[in-house]
């Protein structure tokens, strides 16, 4: 979990840089970081904290260049150290690269050791400066960028979105099985390449497309082109960003979020329904379903929970005894629309289950009678090893548990998760091109000891590329 973009703009890039970054916050909130290239120079910035911590007016002017990518963390791999917020910079045969990525790769520790066998050395445990030494390992001996990033796409085991600003071009891509999300937009003078749509509305850009599985996008003084170095008959495209992670604004993949989580609340109406007074959310992850739900069940939507803006995700805290309380903090009953009533209460998921009880327990004490609990993932019975923050499987509540014990664990009245057919067909990209690891446990990379169905891969030999744009300087 991560946000990238990279813009190239007439008009200088750091301050959309730092907007679509405000837009893509949600994807990290533990550092972020803007690099830009004037023609010579790089500028660069990074810290610990939200953009808007990071960054103020005096710094994004000192950031010069009409090119240049951003990032917000949000940490899989790699601690919570300063030396691993990205853009990650550095200097190779006088070439001056930046390069920020989002996704997780399985096969690190082992490209890692390769290269230290060989006395390379790191100075950050991230998977962006291991991507970083494939591509100028790469660039050592052939010399061409795409040829590296072919390489990447031969070698790095995982999920990866990239941008890439190597002597001011700029250059993004995405793994052959598409995992993480990217898209391409255009500004008024320039291009955007962002995790999710909401960059380019954000900076009032119009947009183009994702950016497909296993394509380089290259953009430089003549234009935009493309070339597409993998193919795959099939994709993976995370099923948890439709679930959860993604905002509910964005398109992804052709799918718009909001639509699919809307789709699922019907669904779930439809898998379990109930007689109750109100369908209310648990605010703001569980909005769209639940409207839904009481779309489809004719049940009144109402709000009875309400959330304090100005918290951080719960998932913030590190301990199980901070996160219980931040629950009490972020959400606030009220009264009036629980009294004696029976709720059917929405959200997207159950992770370890402290949200659900707590909130739960919330609204008992503020007098619900029953509480109808309806999920819009199936149980996550199964850890993420592909970029989204999941814990072990002994932490996840619906590992080895039947859903009754869960309802009884999180104190529901009756608990439904939707069916896996149900989300799938929802999201309208068929089961095969989603990755569903956290879901099934088989996932769609190889992963040591668990179970996996990779589809198969074909690398496209040759550089030609598809001129897509053209613009001046
Ligand atoms: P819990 O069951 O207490 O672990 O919390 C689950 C809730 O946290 C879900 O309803 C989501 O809104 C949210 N959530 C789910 N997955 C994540 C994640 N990977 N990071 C942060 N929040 C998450």
């Amino acid at each position: 979990m991560c946000g990238i973009v990279g813009i190239r703009d007439a008009g200088g890039v750091s301050f959309s840089i730092y907007h679509a970054l405000y837009a893509l916050q949600h994807r990290g909130q533990e550092s972020a970081g803007i690099s830009t290239f004037d023609g010579t120079r790089l500028f660069k910035h990074k810290g610990q904290g939200l953009v808007a911590e990071v960054f103020d007016s005096a710094i994004l002017e000192a950031l010069e260049g009409n090119v240049g990518i951003g990032h917000v963390r949000y940490p899989t791999t790699g601690a919570n150290r300063p030396e691993n917020a990205q853009p990650f910079n550095f200097v190779f045969r006088d070439r001056i690269i930046s390069i920020a990525h989002n996704g997780n790769l399985v096969n690190s520790r082992e490209l890692r050791e390769e290269f230290e066998r060989r006395g390379q050395i790191f100075c950050s445990t991230t998977d962006t400066e291991l991507i970083a030494k494939v591509i100028t390992d790469e660039m050592s001996t052939s010399g061409c960028i795409e040829d590296a990033v072919h390489r990447c796409m031969r070698v790095l085991k995982g999920s990866y979105s990239v941008v890439m600003m190597i002597d001011g071009v700029l250059y993004g891509f995405r793994d052959p099985l598409g995992i993480k999300p990217l898209c391409l937009g255009r500004t008024e003078k320039g291009i955007i390449i962002a995790s999710e749509s909401v960059a380019v509305d954000a900076l009032g850009g119009s947009f183009l497309r994702d950016v497909l599985p296993g394509e380089l996008i290259c953009i430089d003084d003549e234009g935009m082109r493309s070339l597409q170095i993998a193919r795959s008959s099939q994709r993976a495209h995370c099923i948890f960003e439709y679930i959860y992670f993604a905002r509910a604004d964005a398109v992804l993949d052709g799918a718009l979020v909001y639509d699919v989580r809307l789709k699922i609340g019907e669904k779930l109406h439809e898998e379990a329904p109930v007689c109750a007074d109100s369908v209310c959310p648990v605010p703001d992850s569980g909005t769209a379903y639940a409207i839904g739900y009481s779309a489809g069940s004719g049940i009144p939507f109402v709000e009875s929970l309400l959330k304090n803006r100005y918290m951080g995700r719960t998932f913030i805290m590190s301990t199980q005894n901070e996160r219980e309380k931040a629950v009490r903090i972020k959400l606030n009953p009220i009264r009036k629309h629980l009294e004696g009533r029976s709720v059917v209460l929405v959200d997207d998921s159950i992770v370890r289950g402290t949200t659900s009880r707590r909130i739960i327990g919330i609204m008992r004490d503020a007098g619900a009678r029953e509480i109808h609990v309806r999920i819009g993932s199936p149980p996550i019975i199964a850890p993420c090893y592909l970029g989204v923050d999941m814990p072990t499987r002994e932490e996840l509540i619906a590992n080895g548990r039947a859903e009754e014990d869960v309802r009884r664990r999180i104190t529901a009245t009756t608990l439904h998760h939707v069916t896996i057919d149900a989300l799938v067909e929802a999201i309208g990209l068929g089961r095969e091109n989603l990755c569903t690891g956290c879901l099934t446990g088989c996932y769609p990379v190889e992963i040591a000891g668990e179970k996996s169905a990779p589809p198969a891969v074909d690398y496209v030999d040759g550089t030609y590329q598809t001129k897509l744009e053209t613009f001046g300087t």
